[in-house]
């Protein structure tokens, strides 16, 4: 198997892909990004915890323009996974409002975004409804 590569720093890759945040240990405020400082509170320690693979559409919308080379329509979307917010794309789901709804029980899922020169594989992430 060629060797794989998160797209983003807080995706877990392995036998349980999952994402994790970053933990601001004196208010529990949850950060994607790296931080130096936490934006709730101010504190400067985080932990890393793991982020549930299962959430809620909270919000979503379906883009129509994009930039070229980007596959439209998609469905970009807020999902709320046991309380933390991830900004993330519905995927594996048609594109419309007749697939799509806030409330949508979805769970994570990853996929492959082709592979750079060196043969390495990026691995992207999305949400998938859950059947
Ligand atoms: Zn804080």
């Amino acid at each position: 198997m060629a060797d794989q590569i998160a797209l983003t720093d807080y995706l877990v890759l392995g036998d349980d892909p999952h994402l994790v945040a970053n933990e601001c240990t004196s208010c529990g405020a949850r950060f994607f990004d790296r931080r130096n400082a936490c934006a709730s509170c101010g504190a400067t320690a985080f932990t890393t915890v793991p982020i549930s693979t299962t959430g809620e559409v909270r919000a979503f919308t379906i883009v129509a323009f994009a930039a070229p080379g980007i596959p439209v329509p998609f469905v970009a979307a807020l999902v709320d996974c046991d309380g933390t917010s991830v900004r993330a794309n519905i995927i594996n789901v048609e594109p419309d409002p007749e697939h799509v709804h806030t409330g949508m029980k979805v769970k994570l899922a990853t996929y492959p975004m082709g592979p750079d020169s060196e043969g390495t594989e990026a691995i992207g992430f999305g949400f998938e409804p859950i059947n």
